[in-house]
């Protein structure tokens, strides 16, 4: 299914998300839809949080995140190995 963006230019903001778990993720997503420009920040290498590092494999697969086809195609941009606070700062 093709994600659909809402909103016009003038509408559109910059977002950045600390934290690339389920719930930075969802947020990046539906930010993405009404048109931001959406950047997520996280101290792991990769996306998913807990979910893909508290996790077994075996109990949940690890294709979450703008790797993701669903955030990729929206635009979402993902930096890694960045703790907000102490990497960058809380206001740059
Ligand atoms: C061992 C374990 C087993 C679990 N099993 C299940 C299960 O079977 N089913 C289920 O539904 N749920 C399970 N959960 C719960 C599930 O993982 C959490 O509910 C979910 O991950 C919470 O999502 P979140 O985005 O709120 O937080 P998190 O997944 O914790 O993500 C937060 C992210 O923010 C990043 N972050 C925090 N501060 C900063 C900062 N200053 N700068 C940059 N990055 C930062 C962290 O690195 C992390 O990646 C389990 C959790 C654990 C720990």
């Amino acid at each position: 299914m093709e994600e659909k963006k809402e909103g016009g230019e003038e509408d559109r903001q910059e977002a950045a998300i600390v934290g690339a778990g389920p719930a930075g993720l969802t947020a990046a997503y539906y930010l993405a839809t009404k048109g931001h420009e959406v950047k997520l920040f996280d101290s792991f290498p990769k996306p998913g949080g807990m979910l893909r590092y508290g996790i077994p494999n075996y109990v949940c697969r690890r294709k979450v995140g703008p790797g993701h086809p669903s955030h990729s195609r929206m635009g979402v941009k993902f930096q890694g190995n960045t703790t907000v606070g102490k990497d960058i700062s809380w206001t740059s």
